[in-house]
């Protein structure tokens, strides 16, 4: 089996979660196996490439995890987006929708320099609610965005669509 058959199978689909009609696919089995958690990250970084990155930016929650680990690996600093209320000092914001609810998240207004370069990392991929509203954010900051990173991207809900003008790197496809 390929390494990427083994990380496929180790994705247990969790249906009705959070809400019904939505399959979860639940990665925590990756990140408990050291062997399939360290295979991620590599794929991850080999797929976005040998590029000058300053800074990986996660995604609370899953984004930290995958984003620290790659930040780690790539030798880059890591910021965080958090939800709402989550992150002292001054902040940017801004609401949005995922495919199942509406959120919000901030960003610190000092965390990128202008013209630094940034590579946004979560989990999964779905209908690109996240990673645009995201993208609003670093946008404020001016950051020069090389693009997103995920481990998973569910192509059905077109995500990639809706962030046209981005360079989307994904490992599985479903
Ligand atoms: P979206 O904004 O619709 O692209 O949703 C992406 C965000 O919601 C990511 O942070 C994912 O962790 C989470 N998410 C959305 N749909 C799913 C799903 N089917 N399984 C697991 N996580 C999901």
């Amino acid at each position: 089996m390929s390494d990427l058959d083994h990380l496929r199978n180790a994705i247990r689909d969790i249906p009705d979660f959070p809400k019904p009609g939505i399959i979860f696919k639940d990665i925590t089995p990756i990140l408990a196996n050291p062997t399939l958690f360290k295979k991620a990250v590599h794929l991850m970084a080999e797929t976005v490439g040998d590029q000058k990155i300053d800074k990986i930016v996660g995604i609370e929650a899953r984004g930290f995890i995958f984003g620290s680990a790659l930040a780690h690996h790539m030798g880059a600093g890591f910021v965080p987006i958090r939800k709402q209320g989550k992150l002292p000092g001054d902040t940017y914001k801004t609401s949005y929708t995922l495919e199942y609810g509406a959120a919000m998240i901030e960003l610190r207004q000092d965390a990128i320099h202008p013209g630094e370069k940034a590579l946004l990392v979560d989990d999964l991929l779905a209908t690109g609610g996240t990673v645009a509203a995201a993208i609003q954010l670093l946008d404020q900051l001016e950051t020069d965005l090389i693009g997103i990173a995920v481990l998973v991207e569910l192509g059905f809900l077109k995500g990639r669509e809706k962030l046209a003008n981005q360079t989307i790197f994904s490992i599985l496809q479903y």
